[in-house]
């Protein structure tokens, strides 16, 4: 059987991918090397707890927005089982001592901070505009009209986001405030561009929802959808090979966990993978250049995160719903010359479970981590790491503690048991170069190099998920209707959207 289109990976971006692509009649067969599907959306289960890998929360779901739109045309929004974060203070920034809150709304947003901010009440009304402009870059009334996102964007991306906030902002401590969520892009000082971070915040503004019971429902719904059309959707397929003759993908080579291998026909490849980790399984060809190679393998890749799991006893630890992130120090942003293994800043989110939801069952925190801190373990896989591997994530998770209890964060409730995870988790799991959260940096000295495009020098092999366009569920939505447009046509796919 010669499929229509192979999709490598079945991460959100492969998976909405099949969905839109099998909806439209094409003949799609998604391969994905785990046992699971979802990649970042996972939520596995350790001691009866189950617990996410990288979905906390998400965007634009309210009636009208754009992810609620699109994921009405996959036919999952109705059966999606949300809970909406708290409109007063959805995020928690903690900065040396002290609480900001950001509220939703771009207005309330900026009433706010005014009130801790009183000097800067013309400044936050000049930020939220600027939120709001690269925020309507992209929209339903844009799909209505049959393209995803105005050229416009463009401009935004050539600015860092740190100065685009200090050109709104003077005072130092609301400087920080307002680029205190960075730790959701991997944010760095001077580099990361002011187009991820409106994008994120404009779509956080919109709204912020929580899965209840985890986010690997979005992945279990789209892969219904997929099987629903036609579609078929494989786990335990690691892609070792795409093969090209004539400057054509002909398909792909696959290995299951007992070693049987099998080629797979396609009329077209679309890869969900890093771009690095595409380049190292496609046949040397005429088409793609050295040079692309090149430029591929000098990009650089956000940091990766150490996340660690505190799961609760039942009914102790109140549920909170928010996010909070804490920063200790006068930056918030990320630093690549900064000493590693100290810990100045984490993310705290709680998982919402449906059996009791006054209560959490797991709470989440996240911290920025490099791969040279795992150095020593780099040629190790999973559970074979040693005891010093062990130790190490011990060692790291109490400092963690620490540092959250300098903080004062007051976690109520007693800890069952605790699991952590590494950037190496991730490079095991989801297969993400160096164990990067969110793939490649979005730099804005040279957004047009740092950004994949989802099309390639041979026809028929493409690109989606985080690293075209923006990461996250949001950019990551983007991404999927820009691949699927180039088989589609973008007016005709954004149209459907639109009026689905
Ligand atoms: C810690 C963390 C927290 C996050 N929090 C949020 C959040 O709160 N909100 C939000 O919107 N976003 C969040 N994100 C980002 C979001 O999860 C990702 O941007 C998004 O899920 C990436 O989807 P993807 O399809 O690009 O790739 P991935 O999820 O990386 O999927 C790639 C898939 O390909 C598979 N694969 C790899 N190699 C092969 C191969 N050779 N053959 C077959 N399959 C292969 C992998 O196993 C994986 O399933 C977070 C990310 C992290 C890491």
């Amino acid at each position: 059987m010669k499929y229509d289109v192979i999709i490598i990976g079945s991460g959100l971006g492969g998976l909405e991918c099949g969905t839109i692509l099998s909806r439209e009649g094409y003949n799609v067969c998604v391969l994905e090397k785990n046992r699971l599907f979802g990649g970042c959306l996972q939520t596995f289960v350790r001691h009866g707890y189950s617990l996410d890998t990288g979905l906390h929360y998400v965007g634009s779901l309210g009636e009208g927005q754009i992810l609620n739109q699109s994921f009405r045309y996959f036919g999952i929004m109705d059966r999606l089982r949300l809970k909406k974060l708290d409109d007063n203070a959805f995020d928690r920034i903690w900065l040396n001592g002290k609480f900001y809150d950001y509220a939703t709304g771009p207005e309330r947003f900026a009433e706010t901070l005014a009130v801790q901010f009183p000097h800067e009440r013309d400044g936050l009304e000049d930020y939220v505009r600027k939120i709001s402009a690269v925020g309507n870059l992209v929209s339903v009334e844009n799909l209505k009209k049959g393209f995803v996102s105005s050229q416009d964007g463009l401009k935004y991306m050539y600015v860092a986001a740190s100065d685009a906030i200090a050109s709104s902002v003077t005072d130092p401590v609301l400087r920080n405030v307002l680029g205190g969520n960075c730790l959701l892009y991997g944010g760095e000082r001077g580099r990361s561009s002011f187009y991820e971070h409106g994008m994120i915040m404009s779509s956080y503004l919109e709204g912020a929802w929580r899965c209840v019971d985890g986010g690997m429902q979005i992945a279990d719904l789209l892969v219904s959808c997929i099987r629903a059309c036609g579609g078929t959707v494989m786990n335990c397929r690691k892609v070792t090979r795409i093969a090209v003759e004539d400057g054509h993908v002909t398909g792909v080579e696959t290995v299951s966990p007992d070693g049987t291998s099998e080629f797979l026909e396609a009329s077209n490849v679309i890869s969900d993978i890093h771009p690095l980790n595409t380049l190292a399984i496609l046949d040397r060809n005429s088409r793609v250049k050295p040079a692309y190679r090149m430029r591929i393998e000098t990009l650089d890749n956000t940091y990766g995160v150490f996340t660690l799991y505190l799961m609760m006893e039942p009914r102790t630890s109140p549920y909170l719903n928010y996010n909070i992130y804490f920063h200790r120090g006068d930056d918030v942003w990320y630093s690549r010359s900064a000493s590693r293994g100290v810990f100045n800043s984490c993310l705290l989110s709680m998982q919402p479970v449906s059996s009791d939801s006054g209560y959490a069952s797991v709470i989440s925190v996240m911290a920025p981590m490099y791969m040279d801190e795992l150095l020593q373990w780099e040629k190790t896989g999973p559970e074979a790491r040693g005891d010093s591997y062990l130790e190490f994530k011990a060692r790291r998770s109490a400092e963690l503690m620490q540092f959250l209890g300098e903080c004062e964060a007051d976690i109520e409730g007693r800890i069952a048991c605790t699991l952590a995870t590494t950037p190496l988790s991730y490079r095991d799991f989801t297969g993400t170069c160096e164990g990067s959260a969110y793939g490649l940096v979005k730099d804005c000295s040279n957004p047009l190099l740092s950004m994949v495009s989802p099309r390639t020098r041979l026809g028929n092999l493409f690109f989606t998920g985080q690293n075209v366009n923006v990461h996250g569920v949001m950019g990551v939505t983007l991404s999927s209707i820009m691949t699927c447009s180039e088989f589609l046509g973008q007016e005709y796919l954004t149209k459907r959207i639109a009026y689905a």
